[in-house]
């Protein structure tokens, strides 16, 4: 089956209670046994629940993986794989992270003795460095937040097999649409499907795909054990908005590339960071791993100030001013005072978060809407 058929059948099944095509919303705790432990697979939505094992199939479907695995957030994602290691335990990551992930892994597990790096994965030498006898893990994001930086998924996965190590990769920006770590050496993909798998802005969930048997046996535990699950309402909107993932993403890319353009062209504009513009330093390997750019970019303005930077952001009116990304509707957002506020000014500025960086997540609606809504604020 090719990807823009497995959004809409991938792994899944007519319902057999009344033949409906689409997958019904099993909105029950539990479930009826004839005998105690005589029952059809399901005994508590916890452990199982309809709607959210045809969620969990349409996720491996999409990754080429054997085992799909679904959580009420991509922090309880991520929470889980980090729950598969033991105190004295370290993990080598990059510096450039999602903040919820960097909060995660510094605030909790930090304190439960888990010790974490965080180096640019770009210098293999410096990768390598870090590796002793207790490291377990090497986790990548790529592209990365906000700086849209890109890594080489091979390279990591070679360091990571002859030190055997699991490498993780989260995959929120490309969506697998554009990438498909695991046929590049993954061990596990990880997504925040509140971004672009479910695409609608109407549901936070998150999904594991991998291939091995024995950790994912060990994720399904940790999915009961823990309990961060999704609902199957939520289940059902995922996978509702995944059919659409391919024709959504093709938009993305397009919308992206000549928003990208326009920006890289305008007098006020002094860099633009998007793997589609040959100037990106990380192009050629964007080409290599990615089969599109995707719908993700930042921009910096040349000498403007905290207070015009916002100015800019206040004039914009079909890019909505929020949090988050990847849904049908364009976002834009100022790093430096809203996801990596957190950060002191100088470690941001070193990785490029300065007062005058911008990011967008460039939707679907028509382009010359929203480069005329662009043009606008910069009047
Ligand atoms: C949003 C996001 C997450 C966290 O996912 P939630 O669904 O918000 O918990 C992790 N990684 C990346 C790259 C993200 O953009």
């Amino acid at each position: 089956m090719k990807f823009n058929t497995k959004t809409i059948h991938g792994g899944q099944k007519i319902d057999p209670a009344f033949n409906s095509v689409m997958q019904p919303i099993y909105q029950t705790s539990t479930y009826a046994q004839k005998s105690p432990g005589v029952n059809k697979g399901f005994e508590y939505s916890r452990t199982h629940n309809p709607t959210r094992t045809a969620l969990q199939n349409s996720f491996a479907s999409l990754e080429n993986a054997k085992y799909g695995v679904a959580f009420s957030s991509g922090l309880a994602a991520i929470d889980a794989i980090i729950k598969l290691l033991s105190p004295g335990d370290e993990v080598i990551s990059t510096n450039d992270l999602y903040g919820g992930t960097f909060r995660l892994f510094t605030k909790i597990f930090e304190k439960y003795g888990v010790k974490f790096h965080f180096t640019s994965l770009h210098n293999t030498a410096d990768v390598e460095s870090l590796i002793n006898e207790n490291t377990k893990v090497i986790w990548a994001e790529t592209p990365t937040n906000p700086m849209i930086n890109i890594f080489d998924i091979e390279v990591l996965s070679n360091i990571s097999k002859s030190n055997n190590l699991l490498f993780v990769v989260d995959n929120t920006f490309a969506s697998p649409y554009l990438q498909n770590p695991l046929n590049l050496g993954a061990d596990i993909v990880m997504h925040s499907a509140t971004k672009y798998l479910a695409g609608h802005s109407d549901v936070v969930l998150g999904a594991l795909m991998l291939n091995d048997d024995e950790i994912a046996e060990k994720l399904y535990f940790v999915q009961n054990a823990s309990g961060a699950v999704p609902g199957p309402q939520d289940c059902f909107l995922t996978l509702r908005g995944i059919k659409t993932l391919h024709v959504r993403m093709q938009r993305h890319c397009e919308n992206a590339h000549k928003v990208a353009h326009f920006l890289n062209d305008h007098e006020m504009v002094e860099k633009v960071y998007w793997p589609g513009l040959e100037s990106h330093k990380n192009h050629k390997v964007a080409k290599k791993q990615m089969s599109g750019f995707g719908g993700m970019l930042s921009f910096r303005m040349k000498d403007f100030s905290k207070e015009q930077s916002i100015k800019f952001l206040e004039k914009l009116h079909l890019f909505t001013l929020a949090e988050s990304l990847g849904g049908v509707e364009s976002l834009c957002g100022h790093p430096a005072t809203m996801t990596h506020a957190s950060i002191p000014k100088e470690e941001r500025e070193k990785s490029g978060v300065t007062d005058s960086l911008i990011r967008l997540s460039v939707g679907i609606e028509d382009v010359d809407d929203l480069i005329n809504d662009l043009q606008n604020a910069f009047l």
